[in-house]
This record gives C-alpha cells, sequence and structure tokens, in this order.
C-alpha cells in the first residue's frame, strides 16, 4: 500500500469532531470518471498536483467525507490518502430503516476512470484490499464476518446506506464481487501475521509457492531477515516483488549490503 496522509481539516464533517468506535469498512466508488486524487484531496504536497478549480473535499460546506481515498497521484501512479483520523465518524453512508454505516464504519472512496480499464482496476483492488487489510488488523476485525467489510450498495440491501450501486456497478465489470475482495483482504491478513504458517505442517509450509509480494514458504525466514536488516530495500513504494527477476547491479548493492550488516565491509567504498 502507498498510503499518504491528507487530513481534510476544512471540511465539516473534520470539525464537527464526531469519533466512533469502527467495527467495520464500507468500500466506495466515487460514480464520477475522475481518477486523479487532487479532485477530491487538497492542498497539494508536491504529488497530488493542484486541483484549479477549487473543487476539492477540504472546504466548508462540501456535504460529505471519507476517511481515505483512493487514486492517481499527478505521475499517474496510484496512492492512497488517508483523509480523516480512522475513528472520526464519516459521512459517507447516509442513513437507511436501520441506522447509518456512519456511526459503525470506515470508509473509503475508490476514483473512478471509465470502468473498463482492467490496468487501473487492478491497481486500485489491490490498494483497496490492502488498505482494508490495513484498518482491519488496526481495529481487529474480522474482514469475513457478517456485516464487517461491505460496499455501499450492500449497506443499502442491510438498511444502513442510502441507496447508491457502488462498488457492484464496476467491480463484476472485472471478474470481482465483494465475496472475492473479502477473500483477499483476509488473505492479506494472514500473510502480514503469519498466522496461517502456524496452521500449516512443515512440509505444507516449505511448499506454499509466493505471489506478487508474497514470498514463497522456503524463502520467508530469508526475506524477513533481508527486510529487517535493510539488505533487500524494495522499490520505495513498500513492494519488495519477491517474485521478480533481478539485475547484476541490484545484487551488487544487497551483496555489499549483506557485507556491511556482518562488519565485512570497512575497506570497500560506501555505495
Ligand atoms: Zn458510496
Amino acid at each position: 500500500m502507498n498510503l499518504h496522509k491528507c487530513i481534510l481539516t476544512r471540511n465539516d464533517c473534520y470539525t464537527s469532531g464526531r469519533t466512533i468506535t469502527p467495527r467495520g469498512v464500507m468500500v466506495h466508488s466515487t460514480g464520477a470518471n475522475n481518477p486523479t486524487l487532487r479532485r477530491y484531496v487538497q492542498p497539494d504536497d508536491g504529488l497530488l498536483g493542484d486541483n484549479r478549480y477549487d473543487n476539492d473535499w477540504n472546504r466548508p460546506g462540501t456535504g460529505a467525507c471519507v476517511h481515505a481515498f483512493i487514486g492517481e497521484l499527478a505521475d499517474g501512479s496510484v496512492a492512497t490518502y488517508q483523509t480523516l483520523p480512522w475513528n472520526w465518524r464519516g459521512w459517507h453512508a447516509a442513513s437507511g430503516p436501520n441506522g447509518s454505516a456512519n456511526n459503525t464504519h470506515i470508509s473509503f472512496e475508490i476514483c473512478e476512470d471509465g470502468l473498463d480499464d482492467p490496468v487501473y482496476f487492478a491497481k486500485v483492488y489491490k490498494e483497496a484490499a490492502e488498505l482494508t487489510a490495513y484498518l482491519c488488523k488496526l481495529y481487529d476485525l474480522d474482514p469475513e464476518a457478517d456485516g464487517v467489510v461491505i460496499c455501499h450498495s450492500e449497506g443499502h440491501t442491510r438498511g444502513i446506506a442510502s441507496n447508491h450501486g457502488d462498488v457492484m456497478h464496476w467491480f463484476p465489470r472485472h471478474g470481482k464481487n465483494m465475496d472475492d475482495f473479502r477473500a483477499e483482504v483476509a488473505r492479506l491478513i494472514k500473510n502480514q501475521s503469519g498466522k496461517d504458517e502456524l496452521d500449516m505442517t512443515k512440509e505444507e509450509l516449505v511448499s506454499c509457492a509466493g505471489t506478487g509480494d508474497n514470498p514463497s514458504g522456503w524463502a520467508r525466514e530469508h526475506t524477513e531477515y533481508c527486510k529487517q536488516k535493510g539488505i533487500f530495500a524494495g522499490d520505495g513504494a513498500g513492494n519488495y516483488g519477491w517474485q521478480q527477476p533481478i539485475t547484476r547491479e541490484a545484487v551488487a548493492t544487497i551483496v555489499h549490503r549483506a557485507l556491511e550488516v556482518a562488519g565485512l565491509a570497512d575497506s570497500i567504498p560506501d555505495a
């Protein structure tokens, strides 16, 4: 997750200052074709870019506010911006006959594009799953328990949100539904906490194949050691790409760092 922070301190929701005990996470998408974070999140921190139209949400009178946005930075890369303290009462769900998810759920908006680009979708889906896993861990929530991780349209069905279709007008276009999303969040939490490893026999663990940033079972001790010691520093966005090929210059950097950790690099010039 590429997490940044820009609290919308001028939004009336922030200044009203009410807090909640988070019991879930509600997933929204913006309903407008504009994937840029600067449309909603300002001021420009050098990454967001400037919103020349002065219609961002960091202003009084906006009438809505969520805890985070996922979308594109000025350079086109995807990031998450926290926009309210996580335990603030957001204004994202309105209400239904059974109350309001504003009182129970942390919320985030995924900035929509034209809804058909699989590359953008894959990036924001991954970012959303990682953010949700992070929040579930933070508040000790089970993402697969009933009503914990839900989208806006599911909230409407449950009678705790207004009648909006997000995100079910978008996710299924790319072969995903909210059950897939919850399962992915649960998988991320297990991999992060190592809980799954406790449930595996040694043979199962060793043969467990890695994906993306998750190392294979046999390599976990080594990858974790290299992370902890700073021998392998990733690409700066929290991505280690454990399944990716590596260049010789990167190998040289890693060898140098390893020798430094071992106290054997004194005679080698600094890299
Ligand atoms: Zn919504």
